[in-house]
């Protein structure tokens, strides 16, 4: 067996290839390299498949959180909640906008756990912040009513779960305002860094638009400093041609899932595939020796990533903000491990992963 890698980002399927290359061509051609008409189609399609009124396209994932968080006014001597298991992103975005994150715990599923959430508010929680991790919605009815009841606005992250939920009721369709990231590695990627927001609010959606561009109305009138932010026309192109693939991208991972599901589940702990609307932007399992079972995984040629191995309120500039007790985060964070599990991976490979993972248990 070659090596079977974590996440193969080049594309080798020439019917693919050509479909993306010829949507670059349309875009050199017309010469609008920066908000050109498929930045708007696109921003329309993922508004109709969020079921969202306004859709806002921006450079990149850290930048939707940015701006979306700036947009409904957060800022410096606000707390905004978040959970403690994400990429650093997620942490960063509320830093960014001179708000303190505030750590919260997590359930077993590795997402946000509400009740910690509801701990840790005080009067200067402006927002929370949480995460459908490894794409797999988080307790959000449950968030939505904490944040009702206590006037807070909820700002999803849903980075790495585009299309999970019921349809009609998806990932992106819940908070005040949602976050997409379309980087390379996400399940709906682009060639390129991209991002999304998206609301239901038109003031929240017009301060987005300025937002994104330096802050600027009418191309020249400043009302709020910021930065560029835009997305390429290029990106949104590629997008809209491939979101009419993305059901089936999300199909083969969940394929994928199955099977480890029912062959792994006797010597780890795999994802609860009773919850249908998983997305599979990795596949998380919780495992004994996990150091030890990465290293034998890697000498047979197996890529395998911890996502993330320093939890957030560990990372030195944010040890000392406030922080639940983290009794779940702290234990999960030593056992999970995310196997290679995408569109691209071969039942061959899937099989070999599954022989060498019992290998090494037995
Ligand atoms: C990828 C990701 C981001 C950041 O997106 P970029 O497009 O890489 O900036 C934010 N939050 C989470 C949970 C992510 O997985």
């Amino acid at each position: 067996m070659k090596n079977v890698r974590f996440l193969d980002l080049s594309i080798q399927d020439e019917n693919q290839l050509a479909k993306i290359m010829q949507a670059i061509k349309v875009v050199l051609k017309r010469g609008i390299l920066i908000n050109g008409p498929e930045v708007e189609q696109f921003e329309k399609a993922m508004a109709d498949f969020c079921s969202r009124k306004y859709a806002v396209g921006v450079n990149s994932g850290s930048d939707a959180l940015l701006l979306a968080l700036k947009s409904i006014g957060v800022g410096p001597g606000d707390e905004v909640i978040t959970t403690s298991l994400s990429w650093i992103a997620t942490a960063n975005a509320i830093r960014m906008t001179g708000a303190e994150p505030v750590f919260a715990d997590i359930d077993d599923d590795l997402n946000i756990s509400p009740e910690s959430v509801e701990r840790m508010i005080s009067s200067k929680t402006r927002a929370i912040v949480p995460v459908h991790y490894t794409g797999k919605l988080c307790r959000i009815r449950e968030l939505m009513e904490i944040a009702r009841n206590n006037q807070i606005a909820l700002v999803e992250d849903s980075a790495q779960a585009f299309g999970a939920g019921i349809k009609g009721k998806v990932a992106g369709s819940y908070g005040d305002v949602a976050c997409f990231s379309m980087n390379p590695m996400k399940v709906f990627a682009a060639c390129g860094e991209a991002g999304l927001v998206l609301t239901d609010n038109l003031d929240v959606k017009q301060r987005l638009e300025a937002l994104r561009y330096n802050g600027t109305v009418n191309k020249e009138e400043l009302i709020q400093p910021s930065l560029n932010g835009r997305i390429d026309t290029v990106q949104a192109a590629i997008l809209l041609e491939r979101l009419n693939d993305v059901e089936n991208v999300i199909s083969s991972r969940r394929k994928i899932a199955g099977y480890y599901a029912d062959e792994l589940s006797e010597w780890v702990k795999v994802p609860d595939m009773s919850d249908e609307h998983q997305v599979f932007y990795t596949f998380t399992v919780q495992a004994e020796n996990r150091n030890r079972l990465k290293e034998f995984l890697e000498r047979q040629h197996i890529e395998t990533k911890i996502q993330h191995p320093i939890l957030m309120p560990d990372q030195k500039p944010y040890q000392h903000c406030r922080k639940d007790s983290l009794i779940s985060a702290r234990h999960l964070v030593t056992r999970i491990l995310s196997i290679p599990a995408n569109e691209k991976t071969t039942m061959e490979e899937a099989g070999y992963v599954v022989d060498k993972i019992k290998e090494f248990y037995s």
